[in-house]
């Protein structure tokens, strides 16, 4: 794919997102890796932006380092969005796996409820090879620091799902369909096992 059609996907997964309520207000972000001339570069939804209506014109080109280098034009021909804050979160899970071509961080309400109470989340089925029956939880850190970053890299080293405490999710894949379907599958699981806890409760 190139930076078009990758900056296409990336909206329209935002916008399903959003609808499907993982992603309120404000919060998540998505990335994609991709090579341009045989140089690698992320594709990432820009900061503090509603992810209900980000559009592909606004998502920001960045080097692995972080720098931005690109951003197609918005309508007034402006250049003026800037990556995620939480851009370092994604360039290292990258620079930690070379399988990985896309990360998703969600604020889904359940899960996240999870993420809050430091309780893990069980995996169900759905989600391919098991290493772990239970979501790792990461330690807290500031959003959009360093520190997070490096906490979420070292969670994702042999997970393709972790869950940040007192904060939210992050999931990772070989395409972007992939890594969004998990921020479903995790959200499904903490519901289910939320309804289980309550029937069981009784
Ligand atoms: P950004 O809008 O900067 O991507 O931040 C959203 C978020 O979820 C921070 O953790
Ligand atoms: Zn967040």
């Amino acid at each position: 794919m190139n930076k078009k059609e990758i900056s296409e996907s990336i909206a329209a997964v935002s916008n399903y997102l959003y609808e499907k309520g993982l992603v309120p207000g404000k919060s998540g972000n998505i990335s994609c890796k991709f090579s341009e001339n045989g140089v690698k570069k992320v594709a990432i939804t820009p900061s503090g932006v509603s992810l209900k209506s980000v559009t592909p014109e606004e998502i920001v080109i960045v080097d692995m380092d972080g720098n931005k280098i690109d951003e197609v034009m918005n309508q007034n021909n402006k250049r003026d969005k800037k990556p995620s804050s939480e851009v370092f979160m994604h360039l290292k899970v990258y620079k930690n796996r070379n399988d990985v071509k896309s990360v998703v961080h969600t604020h889904s309400p359940i899960a996240t409820g999870f993420a809050f109470a430091g309780v893990e989340i069980k995996r169900l089925e759905g989600f391919g090879p098991i290493e772990n029956t239970v979501i790792p939880l990461v330690d807290y850190a500031a959003p959009g620091t360093m520190d997070l970053a490096e906490n979420v890299a070292k969670g994702m080293e042999k997970e393709d799902i972790v869950s940040l405490k007192n904060h939210g999710i992050v999931a990772c894949g070989e395409n972007l369909d992939e890594a969004a379907l998990l921020t479903e599958f995790v959200e499904e699981s903490a519901k289910i096992q939320f309804v289980t806890s309550l029937i069981s409760a009784n």
